[in-house]
């Protein structure tokens, strides 16, 4: 983005705007904390303002002010797509590809609306008029704060912007753990407390709500994991079947692709879960150091993502989605061998 991006930018924002924000497809923490970030931000300035995500998010992220605001396309289709026509600005965040919002990429593509794009996963698209794209950072949320830093305004994220954003920033960093956590990121995290964010309250409502069946959903995922040791890979698999067996809420595999990375020696780790209605094995793949599970999401699984943390889909069943992965590690023997 530059300092005349920045300016026009400025002057846009300047008179009230009808403006949608969109975040991605099953969105996440880091998409849903952004997204109302910036929602609230927008709304205090007196623009007409709406989140329009391509479906619902998880129960555990609910309790973040905004829900009513969030218009979901899938439910509410016709709705959505009056707004996405008619609206001034588009700010899409937390991806890389129109692709990624599902059935609303026609509505997106032809909508007359200025696009506004910030991101940080690897090889943005060329669809937007405004693009922050910064690859080195951990989260979507963070680089909001950055925004309003460069459109001079930080002093503006109240209580509820703040929690926004934390949530954001701590579930793409796994709480601050992950190699993309900077010094500055704990400084802007530092603010947001300053600024109202409860930080021991998001952490419980986001991490420590689960249900005895998501516990018991993890028990059945930790006993499918297998390890590869000549590749230095782990996976999970989930069925349906397994999934149907504990009550499958959205959001409840979150997280669980990490117990395969934290086994010694393992620098890749993957998993697998079945979708039976959309007829496609849903996969989230992560690293550990050099290894770019970007690019293999990118080569073999219709994904993306960034370095350590990507994802991708096939069509393929289980079974032979499993075998097809475990074939193209030796393409890889020399990263991780
Ligand atoms: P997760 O595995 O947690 O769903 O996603 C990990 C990262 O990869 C996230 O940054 C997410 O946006 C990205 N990602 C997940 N699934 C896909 C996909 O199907 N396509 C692309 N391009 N990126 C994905
Ligand atoms: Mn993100």
């Amino acid at each position: 983005m530059t300092n005349n991006d920045i300016i026009e930018i400025k002057q846009l924002l300047e008179t009230p705007k009808s403006i949608v924000i969109v975040p991605h497809k099953n969105p996440d923490g880091d998409a849903i904390g952004s997204s109302l970030g910036l929602y609230h931000y927008l709304k205090s300035k007196g623009h007409d303002v709406v989140v329009i995500a391509p479906n619902d998010y998880p129960e555990f992220l609910k309790w973040i002010p905004g829900e009513d605001a969030v218009i979901k396309h899938e439910s509410d289709t016709e709705k959505a797509n009056i707004l996405i026509e008619n609206a001034e600005i588009i700010f899409t965040l937390d991806f890389n590809s129109l692709s990624r919002t599902g059935r609303m990429e026609p509505h997106l593509v032809v909508a007359k609306g200025i696009k506004i794009m910030i991101d940080h996963h690897q090889q943005p698209d060329d669809y937007a008029k405004y693009v922050y794209s910064d690859v080195t950072m951990c989260s979507t949320s963070e680089m909001i704060y950055h925004f309003f830093g460069m459109l001079d305004d930080v002093k503006a994220i109240d209580k509820i912007i703040a929690t926004s954003l934390y949530v954001g920033i701590m579930t793409d960093t796994g709480s601050f753990r992950f190699a993309s956590t900077t010094s500055t990121t704990h400084r802007v995290v530092a603010d947001l407390i300053d600024k109202g964010a409860n930080n021991a309250q998001i952490h419980n409502n986001v991490y420590d709500t689960n249900t005895f069946n998501r516990t018991q959903l993890l028990g059945c995922a930790l006993n499918n994991l297998k390890v590869i040791e000549e590749y230095k890979t782990a996976y999970i698999s989930l069925s349906q079947d397994e999934l149907n067996k504990f009550n499958f809420k959205k959001g409840d595999t979150e997280g669980v692709v990490n117990y395969a990375l934290s086994i010694e020696n393992v620098v890749f780790a993957a998993i697998f879960i079945e979708h039976k209605r959309e007829n496609i094995i849903k996969i989230s793949l992560r690293s550990k150091g050099d290894f770019d599970v970007n690019e293999l999401a990118r080569n073999h699984f219709s994904g993306g993502g960034h370095v350590n943390a990507a994802g991708g889909c096939s069509e393929l069943n289980l079974e032979s989605t499993i075998e097809k992965f475990v074939s193209i590690l030796p393409n890889y023997s020399k990263e991780l061998k």
